[in-house]
């Protein structure tokens, strides 16, 4: 068992609550139309939670990795898709400015993202570099006092509607010379080229985004130039460790509808619940699910207390999403033709949580991380 502090405690049964009255309602409603949950994600800004990791002088609650998972598994858990829309707008964007940024840039920036008046994304994958990040091809070139960047960013969650977006650009001849801009939405140049229509995640919308001599004044360069993929690691593997969060609710979800409909379907004159094969299923998805959170939580309190290596938010990442998946179509099966329907929420569920073998790098490249490691 997990040991919760009394303020983590607190910030769950508070972020449940909430979860409960705005997001568990819309979660089918936004999954139908492809929208996203407005309302909801600028209501999370009175909890703190849009600048969950972020120090109270820029209006954040400075809570670690450890709340921030506790938060997204606690959201995901009502809905999946506004979870990962938050996980773009708190971690990969806010989150990513205030270890990164100048004081400057924080200060111009992080207040409106934390109080919910700005939406924030991040790019970094293009329609031909994914796993290959460092491929990229989207070019920075200084010019005066400007950079004018050039390309194309593609799946980036919160893309089609974010005020500010961090992205990253090739800016020397050399593999790594990537840097980091801060865009925002009405830089000349800027454009949202499409919304992408998608399997799962529905309500968090995603979209291809494209950069024509897009101009970005030199002083929204993030850092020196050329040094950014130090730090777009260490961002990722934040990002592995809180979205697995996503993915433990996700299956909790899954074992909690799938147990109460087992209690109460009956056939052959007995609930479902009573036959050992639906037992067995049950039994796993509840103990994949414990494993999942026991690796979870210990490798974000080995991040809050400073180790980097990246095996740590490979590993949560690889299992849990492997599991939410498993977990979704587990509760299907439990379900029956039931589970197959749109009318219950599970087959929801399981796309939500196809995504999480993809986003944020994939089980094959989180297998790659993890191995490489081993022979270091
Ligand atoms: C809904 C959604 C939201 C997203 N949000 C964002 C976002 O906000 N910002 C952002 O920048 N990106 C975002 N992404 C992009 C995401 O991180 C990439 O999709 C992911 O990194 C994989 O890249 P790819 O899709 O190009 O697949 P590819 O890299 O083309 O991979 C295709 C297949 O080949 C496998 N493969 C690739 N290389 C290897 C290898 N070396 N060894 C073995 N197998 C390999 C992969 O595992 C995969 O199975 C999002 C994606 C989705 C689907």
């Amino acid at each position: 068992m997990i040991e919760w502090t009394s303020e983590q405690k607190l910030l769950q049964r508070t972020v449940h609550d909430f979860a409960q009255k705005e997001l568990l309602p819309k979660a089918a409603e936004i999954d139908e139309k492809e929208t996203w949950n407005e309302s909801a994600f600028r209501k999370m800004a009175d909890l703190g939670l849009l600048g969950i990791t972020v120090s109270e002088e820029f209006g954040g609650i400075h809570l670690g990795a450890t709340e921030a998972t506790l938060v997204m598994e606690t959201l995901g858990h009502a809905c999946a898709s506004t979870t990962l829309s938050y996980l773009a707008h708190s971690i990969l964007t806010v989150n990513n400015l205030f270890v990164n940024a100048s004081a400057e840039q924080k200060r111009k920036y992080l207040p409106k993202l934390i109080s919910g008046e700005w939406i924030g994304a991040m790019a970094m994958t293009e329609p031909g570099a994914g796993s290959d990040a460092l491929g990229m091809t989207t070019k920075a070139e200084k010019k005066g006092t400007k950079y004018l960047l050039n390309g194309s960013k593609t799946y980036i969650t919160n893309g089609s509607y974010a005020d500010v977006l961090i992205v990253y650009a090739r800016t020397g001849q050399n593999k790594k010379d990537i840097s980091t801009f801060i865009v925002e939405k009405n830089f000349p140049g800027f454009r949202v080229s499409k919304k992408l229509q998608k399997m799962g995640m529905k309500g968090s919308p995603t979209a291809e985004l494209s950069f024509d001599n897009c101009e970005v004044p030199e002083e929204n360069l993030i850092g020196a130039g050329n040094d950014s993929v130090a730090h777009m690691m260490n961002n990722l593997n934040m990002e592995r460790i809180t979205i697995s969060g996503i993915s433990l609710g996700i299956a909790q979800a899954c074992l909690d509808y799938s147990t109460r409909y087992a209690g109460e379907r009956t056939q052959f004159g007995t609930p479902l619940s009573q036959f050992q094969m639906i037992q067995e299923r049950l039994a796993e998805m509840a103990t994949q699910l414990a494993a999942g959170r026991a690796l979870v939580y210990s490798a974000s309190r080995a991040f809050d207390k400073g180790q980097r290596p990246m095996s740590l938010g490979a590993q949560c990442k690889l299992f849990t999403a492997k599991m939410a998946t498993q977990a979704g179509l587990d509760a299907i099966q439990i379900l029956g033709g039931y589970g197959y329907m749109r009318e219950y929420p599970v087959e929801r569920m399981m796309r939500d949580a196809k995504l999480m073998e993809i986003g944020a790098g994939t089980n094959e490249v989180m297998r790659l991380i993890i191995a490489r490691e081993l022979y270091k």
